[in-house]
């Protein structure tokens, strides 16, 4: 199976997208939906995220395993520390490499609950994402990616100490980084030169998702860990109470910000979907990645 740092490689503008474990038989087909509605558009890869507790990561292995096994598309494992053993990741990933899932993407994860309750490695685990980028290269022939933050992770109160960890997980075997939400070009597009200044060469994916309601615009502020800028609140205000309106101006944002990206010399942009191909596809398709009416 390809990698995604081959699918990476080359010239081309890419796109990759993120989608959610489903939590029953109904959000399962509209996973589904959303995975068949883009594969078509050959996206670099899709990533599969890694829920918190025990029923929810076995929906994400068999999903991941299904994308695997039934589609043309490459998937990337989520797979984070919380709550397991070193003999459990091993076996999780194992698993992964048995069904044909060669690409990881690894995490820390966060204190089930409370996302920023105290984190507490367990006894026969790891403590940071670094030992787990080091523990699935071990274990075989995968290619690995891992989370970066252009705001700062949430716990660090010293950006430039939270750019040496990235570029510690990276130097320990990662071919890549996904980028949380942010706002703006500048605090991704700094973060970017940080890491290549460090000496890092790799690649690192701005993550995007257009603010369609006025629900996933609290969702985006929560994950990037910084507030809305000035600016962009002030083209969203006039439209809290009107859906359409709102939903226009997200999807003019976010193309205006992949638009900047790309200017930038990005060449994958990364989409969390939330399961839904429709935002993604418009973004895109005014981009001219895909067809403008797909
Ligand atoms: C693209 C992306 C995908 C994600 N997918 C998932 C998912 O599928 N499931 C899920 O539960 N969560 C997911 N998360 C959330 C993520 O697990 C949390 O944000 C978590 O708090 C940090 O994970 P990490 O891998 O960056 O941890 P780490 O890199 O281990 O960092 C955690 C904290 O420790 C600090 N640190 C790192 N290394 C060291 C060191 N050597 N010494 C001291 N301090 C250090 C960092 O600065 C940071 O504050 C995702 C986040 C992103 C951006």
């Amino acid at each position: 199976m390809t990698s995604v740092v081959e699918r990476l490689r080359g010239d081309g503008l890419k796109f990759s997208v993120e989608f959610l474990p489903p939590r029953d038989a109904a959000d399962e087909l509209v996973l589904w939906k959303a995975i068949r509605e883009l594969e078509s558009f050959d996206p670099a890869f899709v990533s599969i995220t890694y829920g918190a507790g025990g029923s929810r990561r076995d929906r994400t292995i068999r999903a991941t395993g299904r994308v695997a096994q039934e589609t043309t598309l490459l998937p990337v494992a989520h797979l984070t520390a919380v709550d397991h053993s070193v003999a459990e990741l091993r076996n999780v990933i194992g698993w992964y490499a048995a069904v044909g899932v060669r690409n990881v993407l690894a995490l820390r994860g966060d204190p089930p609950g409370d996302p920023m309750g105290e984190w507490v490695a367990h006894p026969e685990g790891l403590q940071y994402a670094e030992e787990l980028v080091r523990l699935v290269r071990e274990l075989g022939d995968f290619s690995v990616g891992v989370a970066a933050f252009p705001y700062g992770h949430p716990r660090s109160s010293d950006l430039d100490q939270d750019v040496e960890y990235l570029v510690r997980k990276l130097n320990a075997g990662a071919d890549y980084a996904i980028a949380q939400l942010f706002h703006e070009p500048e605090p991704f597009l700094r973060m970017r030169d940080r890491v290549a200044a460090a000496g890092c060469p790799a690649v690192i994916l701005p993550g995007m998702m257009p603010m369609t309601t006025v629900r996933s615009l609290n969702k985006i502020v929560e994950l990037s860990g910084a507030p809305l800028p000035d600016d962009v609140r002030k083209r969203l205000e006039p439209y809290l109470d009107d859906p359409a309106g709102f939903r226009a101006t997200g999807i003019d944002l976010a193309t205006e910000m992949c638009a900047r990206l790309l200017d930038e010399g990005v060449s994958t942009l990364h989409f969390y979907t939330m399961n839904r191909s429709k935002a993604t596809k418009e973004v895109l398709g005014r981009l001219g990645l895909v067809p403008a009416r797909a």
